[in-house]
Formats: C-alpha cells, sequence, structure tokens
C-alpha cells in the first residue's frame, strides 16, 4: 500500500478520534526489507523508521543517515544490556525497555554519554509467558523507577496477543500511561493501527502495510 494511504488513513483515524491532526506519528518498520523499499519510502520524504534488531540497524542505517538527512531512528525489537550502548549511538528512540537491568544499563551509558535516546517502557499487557514487557501489575513501579533513575521517559508500548481484539490491550497501556502522566503510547501495527489511534496511539509502528510482506529469511 502506498505510503500516502496509509497517512490518509492515520488523519481519518485522528479526525474520527477527535485528535489533533499531527497528534500521531507513523514509525516505519524497515526490519527484514530489502533497501530499494526503504529509499523509495525515504524519496517520498518520509524520515521516522523503525528496526527490530540492533545488529540490522547498524548494518543499514549509517549509510542512509549520509545520504538522507534528518532520519528518526526507533528501536522497537528486544535489547540485550551489551547492545545497549551501540544502540544509544544509534537510535533517537528505544520503545522495548523491559526490565530493570537494562533501565539501569541505559541510566549508566547516558550518564556516561551525555545523552539518552527517549525511553518507552514495554507492558506486556497480555501476560504472556514468552513475550518482553513488564507485567501490568508492575508497571507503576518500574515507572517509579525509571524515572528516579532520571531516564527521559516518554510513554509505554505494547505488542498485543496475535489471538485477543487489541483495543482492550491498547485500553489498559493507555489507563497504565495515564495514571503515571505519561503522554507517549507506541501502540498498533498493519493490523490495528487504526483501532491504537482511537484509544490514544501516538506512535503507529506499521511494516508489511507500508513496504509489503518481509521477504522470507534466506
Ligand atoms: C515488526 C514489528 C512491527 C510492524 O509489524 P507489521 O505487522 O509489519 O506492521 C511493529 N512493532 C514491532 C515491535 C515489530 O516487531
Amino acid at each position: 500500500m502506498p505510503l500516502s494511504d496509509i497517512t490518509a488513513r492515520i488523519a481519518a483515524a485522528e479526525t474520527a478520534a477527535g485528535r489533533a491532526p499531527g497528534s500521531v506519528r507513523l514509525i516505519a518498520v524497515s526490519k527484514k526489507q530489502p533497501e530499494d523499499r526503504i529509499t523509495a519510502v525515504l524519496d517520498k520524504g518520509h524520515r521516522i523508521f523503525g528496526e527490530n534488531r540492533v545488529q540490522e540497524a547498524q548494518g543499514r542505517w549509517p549509510a542512509l543517515k549520509e545520504r538522507y538527512d534528518g532520519i528518526e531512528l526507533h528501536l522497537i525489537g528486544p535489547l540485550q544490556t551489551n547492545k545497549a550502548r551501540a544502540a544509544m549511538e544509534l537510535v533517537d528512540a528505544i520503545h522495548s525497555v523491559d526490565r530493570p537491568k537494562l533501565a539501569r544499563t541505559i541510566a549508566r551509558l547516558a550518564q556516561d554519554m551525555g545523552t539518552c535516546p527517549d525511553i518507552f517502557l514495554q507492558v506486556n499487557t497480555g501476560e504472556e509467558p514468552q513475550k518482553a514487557g513488564i507485567l501490568p501489575s508492575e508497571a507503576d513501579d518500574f515507572i517509579a523507577e525509571c524515572r528516579s533513575l532520571e531516564l527521559p521517559v516518554k510513554g509505554l508500548m505494547c505488542i498485543p496477543p496475535v489471538e485477543e481484539e487489541p483495543s482492550l490491550h491498547f485500553a489498559l497501556l493507555a489507563k497504565i500511561a495515564a495514571r503515571n502522566d505519561l503522554t507517549g503510547l507506541s501502540m498498533g501495527m498493519s493490523s490495528d493501527f487504526e483501532r491504537a489511534i482511537a484509544q490514544g496511539a501516538t506512535h503507529v509502528r506499521v511494516g508489511s502495510a507500508i513496504f509489503g510482506e518481509r521477504p522470507p529469511a534466506a
């Protein structure tokens, strides 16, 4: 689907939800996509991209940042503590801070580096054992801990269980954010970004709807 269709759908969803035009940022998720599809989107003027692996982002984005001005990169996938510095050197936001150990590592590195990407805390709203994220019942404490570490916490992120109605999870995430005075909500993907916007998403992470299906791993 062309980028312009997605941005039109986002604008329509903002209006339908009574939200200000432009209140939702579109993160184009470029993971595993061939580079020509990414440069096509860059050539249309889009500048906000998401990757879920540090190594893949390192392989691709330094060169693209040389060629295109104003790129804003978001890490949306799991982050190991030993890759935290590399991630912080490359990206503008990390959406997947999901445990105290990682938060402490990032805080220490931020002291050292004198700068820190925007931080989103990942909440496992479906309480799925295999999924990353802090449990909803532990979210308030985790948010407080990250704030005491002076991390620039901008909001919360979730990935709803595939087989459940995502709106319930988006609403839960919005509720946890509201009671903690957090305004950022990173939620909504190709199949459900309009429902996420209805529940207050400020950042939608859309991959395949923009770029097409990701090619199978070689
Ligand atoms: C891959 C991915 C997306 C985008 O998924 P699509 O269904 O292709 O839109 C969004 N968020 C995260 C965390 C992802 O890993």
